[in-house]
């Protein structure tokens, strides 16, 4: 069978932009547990209608995460199709009422519009239009809803581990790449926190007695940032330094946060032991070092890859070109990339500004998105 056409999504336009205008107006940040659990008791009043088995992952500090299931042909809600989608966002609660849902040359503003605000939109019309066309996959569907992939995924991770690695083909609905490519390698991720500790003294009476921690921090972040390697796509990023209290006061503590990205573990493990092994510099200053790498890497697999092959012959039949791209960000399908199952990344809407004021979304291009997904859905094991 062909798919659900794209004109039968573009009919659904309004209808769908007023649904995306609703979500981006219930504000989620991460960390705001009201907020994500108002967040969240709309998406679950949203799949509802779709007759779902719904799950709730109670959460303390987080919001709640949600487990939508339909089991299978063969009865089970086991492997198949497993949908990851988070509901929390960047920006704060009160961003909205500065950067308003708007429509401007083409394209939809807001906060969150498309990171991922849009991809739940696409995702619950795409599951809508399966059930009313009679197109509803024989795989069990899994939809993930998750609270806290924004601020490192700490709560949903073993959801988003026990699912995807037991997953048929899992879609992970993070924003495409600019010209609409799905991301079939991404970065590994991780952090490091180094603090040096020196010895406080008056900065003019006393300034032999002193260790300066600043000074001796100035040396380890050029050390830190020696160890980017561009050719292995390796980068490390000395992002945020604290130190001192008063300018006539030797430091005895600074602190630097380090951003690094990996193309492979051995980079990752490369990196590690060198920061771990950060030696100090100026006698009588001393190193603590915390952190590591927090996603692995997803380097495109021969399953990522025959994934996206297979998407791309999908979107063929609905006229559309389909791309695939890397990049250095990071998502959750990092955390399910170690089990070599199939994944397809980056499914969700086309548009740019992820993370900004100027985030927005392409609104001719968002009907086509959700009909991919729904082919994906309605082909995929059908053959
Ligand atoms: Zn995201």
């Amino acid at each position: 069978m062909s798919p659900i056409p794209i004109s039968y999504f573009e009919t659904l336009r309004p209808e769908m932009l007023a649904q995306l205008a609703a979500f981006v107006s219930i504000e989620s940040p991460s960390l705001d547990k009201p907020a994500l659990d108002r967040m969240g008791a709309a998406l679950r009043a949203s799949l509802q209608p779709l007759g779902a088995q719904v799950r709730i992952d109670e959460q303390a500090e987080t919001g709640n995460n949600i487990v939508a299931a339909w089991p299978g042909a063969n009865g089970s809600t086991q492997g198949g199709f497993v949908i990851m989608c988070h509901f929390d966002t960047v920006h704060p609660v009160g961003m909205l009422a500065e950067n308003p849902v708007r429509m401007a040359d083409g394209l939809m503003y807001g906060p969150g519009i498309i990171d991922m605000k849009g991809s739940l939109t696409q995702v619950l019309f795409a599951l809508r239009a399966l059930r009313e066309q009679q197109r509803w996959p024989a795989w069990p569907v899994t939809l993930l809803l998750t609270s806290d992939e924004e601020v490192g995924s700490n709560s949903s991770r073993p959801l988003i581990t026990s699912l995807g690695s037991a997953a048929g083909l899992v879609l992970c609905m993070e924003p495409a790449l600019p010209d609409g490519a799905l991301k079939t390698a991404r970065k590994g991720i991780g952090g490091f926190t180094v603090t040096a500790h020196g010895r406080a003294a008056h900065a003019g009476a006393d300034h032999a007695n002193g260790v300066n921690a600043i000074a001796e921090m100035a040396r380890q972040v050029l050390a830190l940032q020696g160890l980017t390697d561009y050719p292995r796509g390796t980068t490390v990023s000395t992002g945020i330094v604290r130190g001192g209290t008063r300018s006539n006061v030797v430091p005895d503590e600074c602190t630097v946060e380090v951003d690094f990205r990996v193309e492979t573990e051995a980079e990752g493990a490369r990196v590690t032991a060198a920061v771990n092994g950060l030696q100090p510099q100026l006698k009588g200053a001393r190193l603590e070092v915390s952190g590591g790498l927090e996603r692995p890497p997803m380097p495109r697999s021969s399953a990522i890859g025959a994934a996206f092959e297979r998407a791309r012959r999908i979107a063929q039949a609905l006229q559309l070109e389909l791309r695939e791209g890397s990049t250095g960000g990071g998502s959750d399908a990092n955390l399910v990339a170690p089990y070599g199952v199939a994944i397809l990344d980056g499914l969700g809407p086309l548009g740019g500004g992820a993370h900004t004021r100027t985030e927005a979304l392409r609104v001719e291009q968002f009907a086509p998105r959700v009909a991919l997904l729904a082919a994906i859905l309605s082909e995929w094991d059908g053959g």
